[in-house]
């Protein structure tokens, strides 16, 4: 059995525990490069741009390398892609062009469903809420543009959300910073409520505010790709997937 899945295991055994004493706990997931891999978000957005036909007459020179472009799972933004396409420099219109076509596109409720969820994200989901914990999906996507496509996608691929047990926490407005967002709400929460808490997270960032100020939510680091603008404590667990491993 993997680390990933030891950790994974141990929490629900955890969940299971608590339940059978009638204590609560609860499991929030973050879901952009958490629960779901978004290089194929990505990806798609990249082929559309090299498909408009504006683009192609602007650019022709830089979309003949589009052909190469393949996303991979450490991407962050469009930069890793376009430079392994050796398309990084000396066209900074192309590179404005493909900024703002990417911004208006990946930030959208339209292409989130050329997200995937990681391996076993699903199943693991399922199982934590079938154990009796509550679920939150909380993520800094926003409301007005992200909203109702995220939560269609979340019931396409068959996480639960019945928006009782299972919730689905987006920010109100997008000039929020993600990290207080996200701690803010955590500090929201109704004292002793919950025995215990777990957060599923790939970003540094969220992770050191969140941790600064709420030292008792568990953080599990979510090791997909994240903004580079901080490292994970070494001291919370990590895990690659949401796989659990043979029975
Ligand atoms: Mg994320």
């Amino acid at each position: 059995m993997t680390q990933s899945s030891h950790l994974l295991r141990q929490i629900l055994v955890k969940i299971a525990a608590l339940q059978s004493q009638g204590r609560k706990s609860l499991a929030v997931f973050d879901l952009d490069s958490t629960l779901f891999d978004v290089s194929p978000r990505l990806q798609q957005i990249l082929m559309d741009f090299a498909a408009f036909p504006l683009h192609k007459k602007l650019f022709a020179d830089q979309i003949q390398h589009f052909k190469n472009i393949r996303t991979e799972r450490k991407d962050w933004g469009i930069k890793n892609a376009l430079e392994r396409a050796g398309l990084d420099k000396h066209h900074p219109e192309f590179l404005a062009a493909v900024r703002d076509f990417w911004i208006e596109r990946f930030f959208s409720n339209e292409y989130l469903q050329f997200d995937l969820p990681y391996d076993g994200a699903v199943e693991y989901v399922t199982k934590v809420a079938n154990l009796g914990a509550d679920v939150v999906y909380l993520t800094g996507r926003d409301v007005q543009r992200m909203g109702a496509g995220s939560a269609l996608i979340l019931k396409k691929w068959g996480f639960p959300l019945d928006d009782i047990q299972t919730q689905l926490v987006l920010k109100p407005h997008k000039d929020l910073d993600d990290a207080e967002f996200k701690t803010n709400w955590f500090a929201s929460l109704p004292t002793n409520k919950f025995t215990d808490i777990w957060f599923f997270e790939n970003e540094p960032v969220n992770i050191l505010h969140l941790r600064e100020q709420l030292p008792h939510v568990n953080i599990i680091f979510f090791e997909s790709t994240h903004a580079g603008k901080a490292m994970p404590p070494e001291d919370i667990p990590a895990i690659l997937h949401f796989l659990m491993g043979d029975d």
